[in-house]
């Protein structure tokens, strides 16, 4: 296997996570008696640049299908960090009425809608058909099509450059990171900023939290790799900030290494420094990564079996991707985990793939009062303690399997 950054042959496997399903691929009824696509969940580690990344075989295509149901509207913890973002982007950036802001992976209008309201022209690109209805209902302009080098020169000679180009849990999704950075390069104005956000492989080695791995991210990323990265395809990074968004994320400014004009910050030679400290440089930094993730999975499973065993009931809750990773690696289905819980109309009387566990609204929470509930989104574990406060007056405890097991309160 070649490397998708520099090309080098790379071998060292950071974990092996068996088959499963794409983590979105939710089943219908009818679906259930079909079978399903199984594809590979290896992460691989380069020696030569340090990119980990997935297996080049399941297509971008195939991952992010008509019925690709992530509608990020659906947390509010994710709407007012979207929010935020907007207004400090706004006033750090002097950006006003003549400005133009793109955004990558639009989504449901989740972000642009905060920009359309302070009256900044804006366009999101998204090439999800059921999300770029719903962001078009919010009177958004929505190009529907994948970001490309080809659609970033259309969409330049359509004077389409822009001030502030948006790019939040995207990267990790790209398959060809190259093509990705090159095309932000030519979006970007001349003092045009790029905004990335991705979880910090840091974290996510450091804590175990193999759940983040599943076949709609493409990579994982260091600050480090991403400035070279980015370095090679004509963008300097200038400022990079932490954020604590799913269990530790980056935000990493950039601009055209031959126009921009922003101030290189000490906070890149500093998360530089971090990361040679951390000694991320190293092949011993991705040792052992696999006994952590069996670990993981062995306690949760043992969990489960006791609880069965002393007949309590036990559901989720978060019927999204970091479930579906660890409900497949674990082998686990119904008869151990009853259902899974989603605000989100789209999943509720789905079932999720592989596991095949139904999903169900929040009520069913309230009329069974369950034993245990497995809280899936570990990043978002405060909002659903807080959102299920009733649940838990009335004896239910809550459990998270990453970085190790833990029930509470
Ligand atoms: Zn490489």
């Amino acid at each position: 296997m070649k490397c998708r950054h520099c090309n080098a042959d790379v071998q060292h496997v950071l974990v092996d996570l068996g088959v499963a399903p794409p983590s979105n691929a939710y089943l219908s009824k009818i679906a259930l008696k079909r079978p399903e696509k199984y594809f590979p969940l290896k992460v691989f580690v380069c020696e030569s640049c340090w990119l980990v990344q997935a297996e080049a075989y399941s297509r971008a295509a195939e991952l992010f299908n008509e019925e690709y149901a992530y509608f990020s509207s659906f947390s509010t913890e994710w709407l007012s960090h979207a929010k935020k973002y907007v207004d400090q982007m706004i006033e750090r950036f002097g950006l006003g009425e003549s400005s133009l802001i793109g955004e990558v992976a639009a989504n449901d209008g989740y972000l642009l809608q905060f920009v359309k309201e302070k009256g900044i022209s804006c366009f999101g690109i998204e090439p999800t058909a059921s999300t770029a209805t719903v962001a078009r209902q919010k009177g958004l302009e929505i190009v529907q099509e994948f970001l490309t080098v080809n659609l970033a020169n259309d969409l330049r000679s359509n004077r389409r450059s822009v001030d502030l180009l948006v790019a939040n849990n995207v990267l990790a999704h790209v398959p060809d990171i190259n093509d990705f950075a090159q095309s932000c390069q030519i979006l970007l104005n001349l003092d045009g900023v790029l905004t990335c956000e991705f979880p910090h492989l840091l974290n996510l080695v450091s804590q175990h939290q193999f759940d983040t791995i599943y076949h709609e991210h493409f990579s994982y990323l260091s600050f480090g790799t991403v400035v070279n990265i980015f370095a090679k395809n004509g963008l300097q990074v200038f400022d990079v900030e932490k954020l604590g968004t799913h269990g530790g994320s980056l935000r990493v400014f950039a601009q055209r290494s031959d126009t921009g004009s922003h101030p290189i910050e000490s906070s890149v030679e500093d998360l530089r420094n971090e990361e040679i400290g951390a000694r991320m440089h190293n092949l011993d930094f991705y040792r052992g990564f696999q006994d952590h993730a069996e670990k993981v999975k062995n306690d949760f499973l043992e969990f489960l079996i006791e609880k069965k065993q002393e007949g309590k009931v036990v559901v989720g809750y978060g019927a999204a991707a970091k479930g579906n990773t660890l409900l497949n690696f674990a082998g686990v289905k119904s008869d151990l985990v009853k259902y899974v819980v989603d605000r989100s109309p789209y999943k509720q009387g789905k079932f999720m793939p592989g596991s095949r566990i139904p999903i169900v609204g929040e009520e069913e929470l309230k009329s069974e009062r369950p034993d245990y509930v497995v809280i899936f989104p570990w990043n978002l574990r405060e909002e659903v303690v807080k959102q299920l406060q009733d649940l838990a007056l009335l004896g239910t405890q809550f459990v998270t399997a990453i970085p190790q097991l833990e029930t509470f309160p």
